[in-house]
């Protein structure tokens, strides 16, 4: 009797080791959703009063709800660099004080020397694709399936560029949108589909095409990055949204974001493979306040979109794994920059050794709640430092106001404590010179880190042209 239950408990200690290893050596599949200039203040979970987002709210509770995530910069081209890359955007030449995005006109865009997350994935046998907007070059040679994506469908820069002079003039055009006040094309992979882009469908078709993915049989395991074109200015919902929200048009567009999300979720739980799949929802920058009311809100956040306050850059964030991803509210720092270091971590292949990574590794704050190793956050406003994070400090050197307001240069810079102060109202650099002085030495060492390399974001075309 003795044997028999020692034997039994070997067994099973075993089959729990063997069934422990299977699950380490089965890399999951990931899934990124990046929303466009979604505030911090925009999702229930989020603390919105009056935008219902019942699916994100959900996946909150069910995953983790991370309050001090940054991306890398406060506008879309070099944010989308940063994550991709896992390098900030003036290690890679995708960010410029002069031009502070691509646009159709641009020359440059992704340079083949980076190396970017699906690229490292798929040397891990991992099935890659794109959904969405792209936004680093729109010429063949920077398109997402030269750079690691088997497959994209989506749209290659902003959806208010391209704009013809079918509608009314000035910031009217966003008011009472129509999409075929502006040319931007959908392309499969090299090839455009659709121009004008019908963006009211576009939340829709997007989240189609992703489901359409997830669900191809395959071994292999896969990642998806899915890039909502949306909440960017124009605005559009489809048909079953319109004047769904109790905060009107900006309202439900979130409110379709927040369908799309429950579909893709709904679909892992249905096929078995929300146990092996981390998701993670997030945002390319902050709000953009000078829409008003067709923009959103960093809720307790200063300023929004363009600025390197806390509003331009912490962006709302779940990450949702069941059963491994323990549930709750992360205050510890993280950022877009530490994707790829993680995203390599948990597909066990090697983060590129020969260049400076400004990622770190967060996979132990998601599976183990370990403490997360990020302990400072660089604001580049172009190619400028404008502020920097360390711990619980923040300190600016130069500032703006708002996105295009004239820049303000800090003798002594701005200091405040984000963790009493996360508003940026007090600034306690008188009382705390010795902070100051201890964060001009990080930035300092940064800088020294820095090398030229070639500026991507400044190079026009000859003409308006392909
Ligand atoms: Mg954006």
């Amino acid at each position: 009797m003795v044997w028999r239950t020692i034997l039994m408990i070997l067994l099973i200690c075993s089959g729990n080791t063997m069934l422990a290893q299977e699950t380490k050596n089965t890399p999951p599949n990931i899934v990124v959703i990046f929303c466009d200039d979604l505030g911090y203040g925009d999702l229930g979970c989020f603390g919105h009063p009056t935008i219902a987002t019942p699916n994100l709210d959900r996946m909150a509770v069910e995953g983790q709800r991370w309050t001090q995530f940054y991306v890398a910069a406060p506008v879309c081209t070099p944010s989308r660099a940063g994550l991709l890359t896992g390098r900030l955007p003036i290690r890679s030449g995708l960010c410029s004080s002069k031009r502070r995005v691509l646009f159709p006109n641009s020359a440059g865009g992704i340079p083949d020397s980076e190396i970017t997350i699906p690229e490292l994935l798929k040397s891990a046998g991992y099935a890659t694709a794109m959904v969405g907007k792209w936004h680093l070059g729109h010429l063949p040679r920077y398109l997402p399936h030269r750079h690691g994506f088997d497959q994209w469908f989506g749209v290659p820069y902003s959806n208010d560029m391209d704009r013809n002079n079918k509608g009314p003039k000035g910031w009217d055009a966003f008011l009472e949108p129509k999409f075929e006040y502006w040319d931007v094309p959908i392309h499969r992979d090299d090839k455009i589909v659709e121009r004008p882009a019908d963006q009211r469908t576009l939340t829709r078709r997007y989240t189609e095409e992703a489901l359409a993915f997830i669900e191809t049989p395959r071994e292999e395991p896969f990642f998806l990055y899915l890039a909502h074109s949306m909440p960017h200015v124009p605005l559009f919902r489809s048909d079953p949204f319109i004047g769904r929200s109790q905060r009107g048009f900006y309202g439900d567009v979130i409110e379709e974001i927040d369908w799309s999300v429950g579909q893709i979720l709904d679909v892992l739980r249905s096929r078995n493979l929300a146990s092996n799949t981390l998701v993670i929802f997030t945002s390319d920058n902050g709000p953009w306040l000078e829409y008003g009311d067709m923009g959103g809100s960093a809720g307790l956040l200063r300023a929004g979109k363009g600025t390197t306050f806390e509003g331009g850059m912490r962006v709302p964030t779940i990450v949702w794994w069941p059963g491994t991803a323990k549930a709750g509210v992360v205050s510890d720092l993280g950022a877009t920059l530490d994707l790829l270091p993680t995203f390599c971590a948990l597909a066990g292949v090697e983060a590129p050794p020969d260049r400076i990574l400004d990622g770190s590794d967060i996979s132990g704050r998601i599976r183990n709640q370990e403490a997360s190793p990020r302990e400072t956050v660089f604001f580049y406003r172009g190619s400028i430092l404008y502020a920097l994070r360390d711990g619980s400090w923040k300190m600016h050197l130069r500032s703006r106001p708002r996105s295009g307001a004239k820049e303000k240069i800090h003798e002594t810079p701005l200091l405040y404590n984000l963790d009493h102060d996360p508003s940026e109202k007090k600034d306690l650099a008188k009382k705390h010179p010795q902070v100051i002085e201890r964060l001009q030495k990080i930035a300092e060492a940064h800088r020294a880190s820095l090398v030229e390399v070639e500026n991507q974001m400044e190079r026009v075309l000859p003409k308006n042209g392909q």
